[in-house]
């Protein structure tokens, strides 16, 4: 008995746990040897030494679990922190059976604690890299998303509401259940839906939410993710509310479209309002004119013709076309008077800018434009807003050159390029009805038009403007149909030179 006794007390000492004994008041009695030497109490000092020797935040929780424990008369457990002998704690696991007698009353607690101070660190450090690549994420995105492998959303991080829904209100739903365009945009839904059958990762799509009033729009990106084995097990991924960077965006393209309009407006106007007066002064004399040539011939066709009086009609027909001339004078005096302005320019802006002024009329005549800017072009000396004009003018007459053509589609290219002598020069070519042998050299003459509505400024206008440039504008049939116009700007260095 003894011996067996010697035998058991030896294993209880030896296993590599610390083992415990509590009456059925959870007074422990009983410490095995390495539970003393653990907490470095002695055998004497058991019924105190162990309670005292919980962590004191752990204290009051372990003592109203192990009451409990007590009271259910079932196996319990609970965790808590134990100081070893040298005042340093760690995390235990401690156990406890009820042992019964024959009556079924409880007459001792049996317990083991074991160390699980390791476990606990490497939960620890689970939770604070859980953490950290939570932090990672919402920061760069609103919320979190989860999927299942038929797509619909198993979680939802609650950042969610800033959007209007609640993360219960999406579980089970497909991306597309929620989404506002499904129907107007097919083929980005179609593309999106393959990627997510083909488990492929994908990023920045962006769809609409039906919001209260306006839509929502939200940029999604997601990862597949898959078990040990690789069998697909759903979507992981973030999503972002971009409608106030959506927003921005229109309220800049409204505004720069509404300033091309004016552009276009006052460009009109101003042509308008020009030619109004002008034709207004110069129909003035130009009438008498031809009345005084009516007076004229009446005095030669009497039969004694009164050449005094016809001399006198002819000296005022004279006088009258010398005002006319004075006000075409006066005119270019005018013109002349707003000296052009020369700044440094890069043509390649000054040709953009003027495209975004024809883009209205591009798109509702058909036209195609395409642009073939050398890129780092010499920056030339000039008027920005009268080489605008210029090339709004070359690029409209090649629109309504085009408006015949319905064969073929209506392309147009501007380039700029630099030539040998390092001018610059740009050119605009269109496909339309072209420029007869017998146009050729009037094009630039002032009021010459083929066009009913025509003024025939245009070109004789922008001849004045290169040439006050100091550069040239030429023309020249296509090889094709349709031709080409083009102007040469000396460089700010050969003018500076
Ligand atoms: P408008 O456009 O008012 O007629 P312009 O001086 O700009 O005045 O043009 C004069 C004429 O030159 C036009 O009427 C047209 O016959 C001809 N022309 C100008 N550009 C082209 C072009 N790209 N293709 C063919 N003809 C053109």
């Amino acid at each position: 008995m003894k011996k067996s006794e010697d035998r058991l007390r030896l294993v209880i000492d030896t296993i590599p746990t610390l083992v415990w004994r509590a009456g059925p008041d959870g007074v422990p009695d009983f410490l095995n040897q390495p539970a003393l030497d653990y907490t470095g109490l002695s055998s004497d000092q058991v019924e105190t030494g162990w309670p005292r020797a919980f962590h004191p935040d752990d204290k009051k929780a372990m003592l109203v679990k192990w009451s409990r424990i007590r009271q259910s008369g079932l196996p319990g457990e609970l965790e808590a922190r134990l100081r070893r002998f040298d005042g340093e704690y760690r995390w235990f696991l401690f156990r406890a059976d009820p042992l019964r007698d024959d009556l079924g009353n409880i007459v001792k607690w049996y317990g083991s604690s074991t160390d699980i101070e390791d476990r606990k660190r490497a939960e620890e450090a689970l939770r604070e890299s859980e953490q950290r690549f939570r932090d990672y994420a919402e920061t760069g995105s609103d919320w979190l998303w989860e999927t299942m492998p038929d797509h619909r959303v198993v979680s939802i991080s609650e950042h969610v509401n800033t959007v209007g829904f609640k993360p219960s209100g999406l579980a089970g739903v497909f991306r597309w259940d929620i989404a506002a365009d499904v129907e107007s945009e097919p083929e980005k839904w179609r593309q999106h839906r393959a990627m997510l059958d083909a488990h492929l990762p994908f990023r920045d799509f962006e769809y609409t939410l039906n919001g209260t009033g306006s839509p929502i729009y939200v940029r999604t990106s997601g990862k597949p993710f898959f078990d040990a084995k690789g069998k697909f097990l759903g979507y992981r991924g973030t999503g972002t509310d971009i409608t106030a960077t959506i927003r921005a965006d229109q309220a800049e393209r409204a505004l720069r479209e509404a300033q091309a309009e004016l552009a276009h407006v006052t460009r009109v106007t101003m042509l308008g309002e020009l030619t109004a007066s002008i034709a207004h002064e110069i129909n003035q004399p130009l009438a008498a004119a031809v009345a005084n040539a009516e007076a004229c011939l009446r005095w030669l066709d009497r039969d004694t013709p009164d050449l005094t009086a016809a001399r006198r009609s002819v000296e005022w027909v004279i006088d009258d076309s010398c005002r006319a001339s004075e006000v075409i004078k006066r005119v270019r005096a005018l013109a002349k008077k707003s000296d052009i302005e020369r700044l440094p320019l890069d043509v390649n802006d000054v040709i953009n800018e003027a495209i975004v002024l024809v883009k209205r009329e591009l798109s509702s005549h058909l036209v195609s434009l395409h642009t073939e800017l050398a890129p780092s072009l010499p920056t030339i000396l000039g008027d920005r807003v009268q080489l605008q004009q210029v090339i709004i003018n070359l690029l409209m007459n090649g629109i309504e050159a085009m408006l015949p053509i319905t064969d073929r589609s209506r392309v147009m290219v501007i380039r700029s390029s630099r030539d040998e002598t390092s001018r610059v020069v740009i050119s605009v070519t269109d496909c339309g009805v072209g420029i007869s042998a017998g146009n050729a050299n009037r094009l630039f003459n002032a009021f010459f038009t083929t066009k009913s509505s025509g003024m025939g400024m245009g070109l004789s206008i922008c001849r004045s403007i290169v040439e006050a440039h100091g550069g040239r504008l030429s023309a020249s049939g296509n090889e094709g149909p349709g031709a080409m116009f083009q102007f040469v700007l000396p460089s700010q260095q050969e003018e500076v030179s």
